[in-house]
Formats: C-alpha cells, sequence, structure tokens
C-alpha cells in the first residue's frame, strides 16, 4: 500500500512504525474471511482491510478520529484472526494499538463512554476493587432495572461471575522432588480476583514437575486492559513498573521463566519488548522478559511429563476452544490439545475454531450486542460436538462461555493438574 506521510511525521516513531506496517498490504482481502466483525456485519468497514484504510487516513492527515472512524475501530476485536490469515505478514495489532491511542488522544467521548472506559481501567487490574463490584453487583439485584440500558447490560454479564475462595497462601511454592526450573508466575488480576484455583492447579503441576514457582503477585495486572482502551500513559506506567518489579525477581531468585496462564495477558507480555523498544532505561530487560515468557502449556509440553503419575480419563470428552490470543496472538495451537490426550481426555474440535467467542478483554463490556452474538455462535459451535466439558487457556473466555453455555467450562491446566494427580475442578464438582 503507497503511503504518504512527511518526512517530519516519520521522524515520530510511532508513525514511522505504523507506515512500514501500512506499506505492507497488498489490499488482497484475504483477511476478511476470518474477520469475525466483517462476517457478523458485512461492512467493509468494519473488516481489517477496511480499517486499515480508516486508520491510514486518519494517521496520514493527523485528523482528529471522526464518530465513523472510531465507531468502527471501536467495534474490532482485537482478536487478530486477521494477522493469521494475512500472507503479507501485517501486523494488524500494533497498528490497532496506535489507531487506539490517536483516538484516545484526539477524540471526546460521550460523557457516559468516557466514564465506563475510564471505571473499567481502574476497576479491573485491581482484583480487591473489581471483588467488590462483583460482590455490589450481586447486592443490587433488586434496583437493577433502575440502570441505564448499557449498564444493566454490563451488571448483568458481572453478575454471571461466581467469586471462588482465595487459596493462594503464599508467594512462594518449592519443588516436590530435585528443582529443574525456577518459574515466576503471573496470579493475574481478574484471575486472582475471581478464579485463583486456576493458579493453584498451575502451581500444582508445574511444582509436580519440578519447578520452584514465585507468585508474581503484587504487579497483578500485565497492563493489557488499559493498553486496549488507548490509555497511552497508564500502560507505560505499568509495564514499566512490572519490568522493574520482575527484573528484580529474576536477578535475586534466577528465574528462568515467566509463567502465565491467561492467554490475553500471555500476548500482551510477549510485547513488552516492542512496547518499550524506545526505552533507554528498560528496553533491554522488556526484551529479557518477552523472551522468557511462556504460556503454561507452551512450557508443559517442553517438561518431560513422563515423569508424573496420570489418571486418565478417556471417559470424559473435552471441547478445546482456543482463545484468540492464544492461537492468533501467540500461535500457540498444538500443544494445549496434544497436552489434553497426552494426559488421557479425548479433545473435540470446535466447527469455526478460528472465531472469537466475543470475550476479548473489556469488548463484552463495551460492546455487548456484538459479543452476545459471537457469544451465541460460540455455544452453538459447540453444542455440535457434544462434549462433557469445555477447556480454554483463558479466563475472560471462560466468563464469556459460561453466559451462552450450560457445560462445565474449565481452564485446560485445571485438567492437566487433575489428570496427573491434582484436584478435581470445582465446575466438576455437582
Ligand atoms: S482483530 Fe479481529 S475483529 Fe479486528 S479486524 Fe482483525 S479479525 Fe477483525
Ligand atoms: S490479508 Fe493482509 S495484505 Fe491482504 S488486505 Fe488483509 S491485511 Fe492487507
Amino acid at each position: 500500500m503507497q503511503t504518504l506521510f512527511t518526512e517530519q511525521q516519520l521522524k515520530i516513531p510511532a508513525i514511522a512504525d505504523s507506515n512500514q506496517i501500512l506499506r505492507k498490504c497488498v489490499h488482497c482481502g484475504f483477511c476478511l474471511a476470518t474477520c469475525p466483525t466483517y462476517q457478523l456485519l458485512g461492512d467493509e468497514l468494519d473488516s481489517p482491510r477496511g480499517r486499515i484504510y480508516l486508520i491510514k487516513d486518519m494517521l496520514e492527515n493527523n485528523r482528529s478520529p471522526t464518530k465513523k472512524v472510531v465507531k468502527h475501530i471501536d467495534r474490532c476485536l482485537s482478536c487478530l484472526s486477521c494477522m493469521t490469515t494475512c500472507p503479507a505478514d501485517v501486523n494488524y495489532m500494533h497498528l490497532v494499538d496506535h489507531a487506539r491511542r490517536h483516538i484516545e488522544k484526539h477524540y471526546r467521548r460521550p460523557l457516559f463512554d468516557r466514564a465506563l472506559r475510564a471505571l473499567l481501567a481502574i476497576i479491573l487490574p485491581r482484583p480487591s476493587l473489581f471483588k467488590l463490584m462483583v460482590h455490589l453487583s450481586h447486592t443490587s439485584k433488586a434496583i437493577h432495572w433502575l440502570l441505564p440500558k448499557r449498564l444493566k447490560v454490563m451488571t448483568d454479564m458481572v453478575q454471571t461471575i461466581k467469586v471462588k475462595q482465595n487459596i493462594l497462601s503464599k508467594n512462594y511454592y518449592t519443588a516436590n522432588k530435585n528443582t529443574t526450573a525456577r518459574v515466576g508466575l503471573l496470579a493475574g488480576c481478574v484471575q486472582q480476583a475471581i478464579d485463583n484455583n486456576i493458579n493453584q492447579a498451575t502451581i500444582q503441576l508445574l511444582t509436580r514437575l519440578g519447578c520452584d514457582v514465585f507468585l508474581l503477585k503484587n504487579t497483578s495486572c500485565c497492563g493489557a486492559i488499559e493498553h486496549h482502551l488507548g490509555k497511552a500513559a497508564q500502560t507505560e506506567k505499568r509495564i514499566k513498573n512490572n519490568v522493574k518489579n520482575w527484573t528484580r525477581l529474576i536477578d535475586a531468585q534466577g528465574l528462568d521463566k515467566i509463567i502465565i496462564n491467561a492467554s490475553g495477558c500471555g500476548t500482551m507480555v510477549k510485547d513488552y519488548a516492542y512496547l518499550l523498544r524506545d526505552d533507554n532505561t528498560l528496553s533491554a530487560e522488556a526484551s529479557l522478559i518477552s523472551a522468557k515468557t511462556m504460556d503454561i502449556t507452551e512450557f508443559v509440553a517442553q517438561c518431560d511429563v513422563n515423569k508424573l503419575s496420570f489418571r486418565p480419563n478417556k471417559t470424559l470428552t473435552v471441547a478445546y476452544h482456543s482463545a484468540c490470543s492464544m492461537q492468533h496472538g501467540q500461535q500457540i495451537t498444538s500443544q494445549p490439545i496434544d497436552l489434553l490426550e497426552k494426559f488421557g481426555f479425548q479433545v473435540k474440535t470446535i466447527p469455526e475454531g478460528h472465531m472469537c467467542c466475543g470475550s476479548a478483554g473489556t469488548y463484552n463490556l463495551l460492546q455487548p450486542e456484538l459479543a452476545g452474538q459471537l457469544g451465541r455462535r460460540k455455544a452453538d459451535n459447540i453444542k455440535t460436538v457434544k462434549a462433557d466439558i469445555v477447556a480454554t487457556g483463558n479466563l475472560g473466555c471462560m466468563t464469556q462461555m459460561q453466559t451462552y453455555l450450560d457445560l462445565p467450562i474449565v481452564h485446560t491446566v485445571e485438567l492437566l493438574d487433575w489428570a496427573s494427580g491434582g484436584t478435581k475442578p470445582i465446575a466438576l464438582i455437582k
């Protein structure tokens, strides 16, 4: 694609990067076939190629975004399905992230939208505040009908969340036998607030595999929530803090890897190297952290799992849902399925497996109608395979799918832990 940025504009690193990305696009339109919003709405402007044109025009002309541009960019899930499909290696993720920052800086949203987005950026990364929000939405059911429609949709969604008791008592867990690796585990923000069973299963499996596990608990949020809301300053502050704190822990404890069990966070942390590429003091540390980061299934697939004692459960069939951030964001596709089969489960592939379930970070709260259509479509596809359980590697997808599906939904690591001597996932206890 031809671009017309001025020399002056190209001196700005973010513009120079977006220029490179735009120039790779050959307009072929292959990405339209796998874009969920284009599939639902059939409008070119709700496709990756259409959005690329909108972003190009907005950045090249240094325009304040129009309402129309904002509508189509906001409707993008950042599912990155288009990146998997693109034959020209267009990094749509970095381009749309740039567009979101530009919109946040130059566009004045209606008051309600501004307040809602600010509230999400404050509450979600803070486990105790998020827990309080879930609690309030449960206790305010009686006055629920008084809320404005968009807030009502949001509280409906939050009310489906059941907070599970916090069961993590320590910040450090030692390997069951000889230590073969020392790893840091990101406890997550929303995950830490509502479902620490996932972290517990992860720790049990890792210690059984010979890992000493250090919880990255104090800096719980990876920054993805603020990043996807286009809040540049907050994101930068958070990821710099994380890089400093984690680097201290890596140095002090000699950590070999950083393990992440929410694929949305994994995609974000693996991108720290890019996000801090121009930072004179932290770029090397950020690169090291990105290089050390692995999804839990990616890590376990490299371990010697044959030393575990399996309790295979061939009778349970598992529909595996690959989160977008797992398959498109990190290109992790075979490892979770191979592990589930190796650990004794029968795995079923879901039709339209490349399509987003509609969770997409805060998308199901900000775009509830489109997210609802995608959630129902995902649930219908899952029902066709007639599985006993659904497994996935991202808490956001678990919460979204639970709204539309009457089946137990577990994290992949909960099944791996259970099959190798751990506790039965709570979702499977009747
Ligand atoms: S990220 Fe997803 S929703 Fe956005 S343009 Fe790409 S495929 Fe479409
Ligand atoms: S598939 Fe890639 S090159 Fe083709 S239009 Fe989409 S983004 Fe551009």
